[in-house]
């Protein structure tokens, strides 16, 4: 049997893959089973920051997993407190919680908000506000705080207390703590599968000034839009904001699972001996990779995906076929006249994977894509756009 109908048969339909069997790659192009090559801009959705079987990861996951692969939490291990150090170093943040997955690192960020608000306020302040259009995870909890009806329907019911409001209605979020006490609350600064939707920059600095001002937790989803991918290392840096906590994962390993939680000054002290745990959380391999890539994310870096994102903008302005552009860095979206769907299939066609978040295109790259690759492959999606 062919690997596709095997897979068909053996593996859960949760997906619904495209035709194609990746089997190998290097930097931003990968190779199908025949041969036939593409560039990569979708990176695992964005995982893979430094693109595929990329050396500097490579060695540092094999160093390491040559000395010890896997020791639980009961014991020190080098990587993850590195890690820890790095990550605080370059935030500002006091403390680090380890996790496998973004769901994981949301889940911790609930349970740190939960417990900040009913230590200092008692058990009534529990309620974590999201935003509409908003994703935060497929675990019962993480899609309870997502705004996004048609994930619940199937799943009630869900975790309580939870409400979801527009974003940019500060009000509304005023009005909820007047009769219901708001314990946190939980944003993306780029909503990524609600199509790539900047938060409104004044909006998003006048919510953590009004949670400063109730003591209500400032959380970020960073699970996309961290890890250097905006052209900041998280992307609330982008504006002037400080999060309480921030979690992250997707990009952050380079490819292996690895999620974070990152508490500022505030709730550091929150969480205490067994409040919360993970076994595979902070895996010294994959604290390892993450170290490789953290230390890569530097100003240089930072500066060549602003300037392609710069360049991406331009190559797409006024192209024919495409309606719009939005995003930040390496986070591109790209509202096309044509189904998003089948500018995605023609695109890959001719040599090109990307991804697709709601009605729109979605480029997420390797950050160190090099510039030509990434316009080489605009230029396919421009041509697939303008195919109507
Ligand atoms: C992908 C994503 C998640 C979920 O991450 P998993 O690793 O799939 O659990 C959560 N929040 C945001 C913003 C995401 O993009």
């Amino acid at each position: 049997m062919s690997l596709q109908s095997t897979d068909k048969k053996y593996i859960a339909n949760t997906y619904n893959r495209f035709p194609v069997s990746i089997v190998s790659g290097k930097g931003s192009v990968v190779k199908d089973e025949n041969g036939k090559e593409y560039i990569d801009l979708g990176s695992g959705i964005g995982v893979t920051s430094f693109g595929i079987a990329d050396e500097v990861w490579q060695n540092a996951i094999t160093e390491q997993i040559s000395k010890v692969q896997h020791m639980s939490n009961l014991y020190y291990t080098e990587p993850c407190v590195r890690l820890a150090e790095i990550l605080c170093k370059r935030s500002g943040m006091k403390k680090v919680f380890f996790s496998n997955s973004g769901a994981e690192a949301n889940e911790c960020a609930i349970k740190i908000a939960r417990k900040y608000a009913s230590d200092k306020y008692g058990k009534d302040r529990f309620t974590i506000i999201t935003l509409n259009n908003s994703f935060h995870g497929r675990t019962l909890t993480t899609l309870s705080a997502t705004g996004q009806e048609h994930y619940h329907e199937l799943f009630t019911p869900l975790t309580p207390g939870f409400i979801s409001v527009d974003a940019g209605d500060l009000d509304a979020i005023k009005e909820i703590h007047k009769e219901t006490p708001v314990a946190g609350v939980l944003i993306e600064c780029i909503q990524g599968e609600g199509g790539v939707l900047p938060v409104d920059s004044a909006f998003i600095k006048d919510l953590n000034d009004w949670c400063n001002e109730n003591d209500v937790l400032f959380m970020v989803d960073e699970v996309q839009t961290g890890n250097g991918r905006t052209g900041e290392l998280y992307a609330y840096m982008n504006y002037g904001v400080s999060p309480d906590v921030v979690s992250t994962a997707k990009g952050l390993a380079g490819g292996l699972p690895l999620g974070a939680v990152l508490i500022g000054e505030k709730a550091q002290n929150v969480l205490g001996f067994g409040d919360h745990g993970s076994t595979f959380g902070g895996n010294p391999v994959c604290c390892a990779a993450a170290v490789s890539i953290i230390e890569r994310i530097d100003f240089a870096l930072l500066s060549d995906v602003k300037e392609k994102s710069k360049a991406v903008f331009e190559a797409l302005k006024g192209a024919v076929g495409v309606e719009s552009v939005c995003g930040l860095g390496l986070m591109i979206g790209i509202k096309t006249v044509r189904p998003a769907a089948d500018v995605v299939k023609e695109a890959m066609e001719n040599g090109v994977l990307c991804l697709t978040a709601k009605d729109k295109v979605r480029l997420l790259p390797a950050l160190n894509i090099p510039k030509e690759t990434l316009l080489a492959a605009v230029e396919i999606i421009k041509t697939a756009c303008a195919n109507m």
